[in-house]
């Protein structure tokens, strides 16, 4: 069986299963391969009862403190039996299985293993299962791979599946040359994809995982490479001379821009007048002012009578940016464009043949800019903003609708500098290193939920006077559909309890998204006091009166993501604060969110992150969004980058014979770029 064969080649798999993993973007066996488990189960070993703690699966060895006793509720019958060890005792509980009635003897000791709840402030075993001492002693320290499902597939169903993919699969010789392996530590492939998914222990899979992210980095490292290559100084078809305009624009601001903003201004200056093709990124974190270097880019090459666009991640954000273009370069003479997906059929249509009858100047989009029937008339500038959240592909996919065009992408990931070389290798970079002066720092508080009546005390006072909040939702982790419930609820408690003069609203991922764009922008204009949304906002979003950021549920979140939540306060002159809610305040937590609470900046914050979790502890959170790897984690993985951005150097020049060589290999490559046909 090969990696590009159809699952349906999969014992086991029909017609139906396989609709069930298309939906999980699973369609041949190389991709049911690459489906990692999101985290394990681990099969622990015998604890006392008084071990039991709420959310967590504990095996005991008990014996029934009662005869079990048969209840009924709802349409359930629960069998329910008080169970006791030397230490304490514990409630166990059965749905529809009133056999269990029979099982259960006096006297007689049994192991369970089972998820414990809190039911009405009383711990309970839930659904225990009864292990034999065999299927004990066998299963101890196990892990146990736990996928993300779709309705209709359960755990097991996709984890047989994936037992015999591998098993079958045809794992070619392994791409990786031996001495790279050797060099670095790393096991062989198939060895790697088996441990993944079927670990024996924990060793094993930190091996296995070790040598499937050193692959990530490395295929991404060798792609990156080759473009670079491929681009090195070529020669540009937009020399662009006239700057002069930019410093009149630049004069017109209400502040003066910061050293940080000159230098990177300064940098694509010379790069646009050069006579090579710019290729550069932006680095700067949080608020530190990248877009008003977008806008200078883009203004100069129109002012020398070419097109430019720069595409961002969301409609929303898009909106914000086309309303702040039009403001800064209001009496210009500069003609501007909006293009997003939730615009009618009609709307789309005129800005098309605005763009390609050259009639405007920039365009601001989403991916809806990739569309084929977007035809520049002479795109000579293309900026990418929150490039983390596109691939490289993308990046690629606009700047094909010119003729070599000039590229400017702006991140806020704060990388070092070590790292970003590897990651955006085919790039130059600029890094704004300070933020505009007169920000007052943001203040930061964790607090755990018995602070929620006076956070919301303070919300209070702050729309009082005159400043808008946001507020992040709890997270639901089992459905989208409980995302918008959960929002809507939440916000109707809220508004319950506070004042009825303050206008609250609410975001979620599933609105539509024109009535995102409409959300957004009343709370842009003011028109609403607080804005209750889940990490849709997460982007870009730039209201500088709101001045407090209140995020519920914060230790769910990887620490990146809550610095750049935090990030959309402390944007204007004012005080401003983010209030960092945990749910669970255990000491872990709170140490790992204090991280915040001590700073504000993005490259501390990773770091530390980085020592608390210690690189290999990937059962902790994953950071989201960091460009787009499966396993790997820049700032986790940070040595394992580094080292597979130096064997990739090695292999520069080979890479078309090594893509010759593995198919796979050249499949993984050009998932990343366009650029190698083979
Ligand atoms: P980000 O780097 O996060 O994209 P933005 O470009 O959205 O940041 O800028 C954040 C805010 O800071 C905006 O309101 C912008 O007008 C303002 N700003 C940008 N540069 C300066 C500066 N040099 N001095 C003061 N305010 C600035
Ligand atoms: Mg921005």
């Amino acid at each position: 069986m090969k990696f590009g064969d159809s699952i349906r080649e999969i014992k086991g798999i029909g017609e139906k299963s396989e609709k069930l993993f298309n939906k999980l973007g699973i369609s041949t066996v190389e991709e049911l391969l690459c489906f990692y488990p999101r985290e394990y189960d681990i099969f622990g070993r015998i604890e006392p009862v008084l071990n039991a703690k709420e959310g967590s699966t504990i095996i005991v060895e008990v014996s029934p403190a009662e005869r079990p006793k048969a209840i009924r509720r709802g349409g359930l019958k629960i069998v329910q039996c008080r169970m006791k060890d030397a230490g304490g005792t514990i409630t166990a509980v059965w749905f529809n299985m009133t056999f269990m009635m029979k099982l259960l003897h006096m006297g007689t000791h049994y192991i369970l293993r089972g998820r414990v709840i809190n039911r009405n402030g009383i711990l309970q075993m839930q659904q225990p299962k009864v292990l034999s001492q065999q299927e004990y002693i066998s299963s101890i320290d196990s892990l146990r791979p736990v996928y993300s499902l779709t309705a209709g597939l359960t755990n097991n169903a996709v984890s047989k599946a994936v037992k015999a993919a591998v098993h079958e699969a045809d794992f070619e010789s392994d791409f990786l040359p031996l001495d790279i392996r050797k060099e670095y530590n790393l096991i062989g492939l198939k060895k790697a994809v088996k441990a993944i998914h079927f670990p024996k222990d924990k060793e094993e899979c930190m091996e296995a995982r070790k040598r499937l992210v050193f692959d990530e980095f490395f295929l991404f490292a060798l792609a990156i490479n080759y473009m670079k290559k491929n681009k090195n100084k070529k020669t540009s078809n937009f020399i662009m001379k006239e700057h002069k305009a930019a410093e009149k624009l630049i004069e017109g601001l209400p502040y003066k821009l910061t050293e940080g903003q000159l230098n990177a201004w300064h940098d694509i200056e010379s790069d646009l007048a050069s006579g090579s093709i710019m290729n550069r990124l932006i680095q700067g974190d949080v608020g530190s002012g990248k877009t008003i270097i977008a806008v200078l880019a883009l203004y100069v090459c129109a002012v020398n009578g070419h097109q430019g666009a720069i595409m961002v991640p969301t409609e929303v954000l898009a909106v914000q940016h086309y309303n702040s273009f039009n403001d800064i370069l209001n009496g210009f003479g500069i003609k501007t464009g909006l293009l997003i997906g939730s615009m009618t059929a009609a709307e789309k249509r005129k800005v098309y043949s605005r763009i390609e009858s050259g009639e405007l100047d920039i365009v601001i989009g989403t991916h809806a800019l990739i569309q084929e029937k977007v035809i520049f008339a002479d795109l000579a500038l293309v900026v990418t903003d929150e490039q983390h959240r596109f691939g490289v592909r993308q990046r690629e996919a606009v700047s094909a609708k010119g003729n070599e065009p000039h590229m400017l992408v702006m991140s806020a990931t704060p990388i070092p500098r070590t790292l970003a070389i590897i990651l955006y290798g085919d790039l130059d970079i600029s890094i704004i290193d300070v933020l505009p002066t007169g920000r007052l720092p943001i203040k930061n508080c964790v607090v755990g939920t018995n602070y929620r009546s006076q956070a919301y005390k303070f919300m209070e006072k702050e729309v009082k006077a005159g400043h808008q909040v946001y507020v992040i939702c709890p997270m639901v982790e089992e459905s989208e559909n409980m995302e918008a419930e959960n929002v809507m609820d939440y916000s109707g408690q809220l508004r319950e309890k506070l004042s009825p003069d303050i206008h609250i609203e609410c975001l979620h991922g599933k609105m539509r998204p024109s009535d995102k764009n409409d959300i957004m922008e009343r709370f842009a204009k003011h028109e609403t006091d607080i804005l209750v949304s889940t990490t849709v906002i997460e982007v870009g979003i730039n209201v500088p009166n709101a001045t407090v950021m209140m995020i519920e549920n914060a230790e769910r979140f990887g620490l990146a993501q809550l610095h750049q939540l935090r990030g959309r306060v402390g944007r204007g002159g004012e005080q401003s604060y983010c209030i960092f809610m945990a749910g669970n305040s255990s000491k872990d937590i709170m140490e790992r969110l204090n991280i915040l609470g001590e700073s504000n900046d993005g490259f501390y914050v990773a770091e530390q992150d980085l020592k608390l979790r210690g690189p290999g502890d990937f059962f902790g959170i994953r950071q989201s969004g960091e460009l787009d790897f499966k396993l790997a984690d820049i700032y986790q993985d940070a040595d394992i980058l580094k080292a597979a951005g130096d064997a990739a150097k090695r292999f520069t020049d080979d890479v078309l014979i090594l893509c010759k060589k593995y198919d796979s290999l050249r499949k993984h490559i050009s998932s990343y770029t366009d650029e190698i046909f083979l």
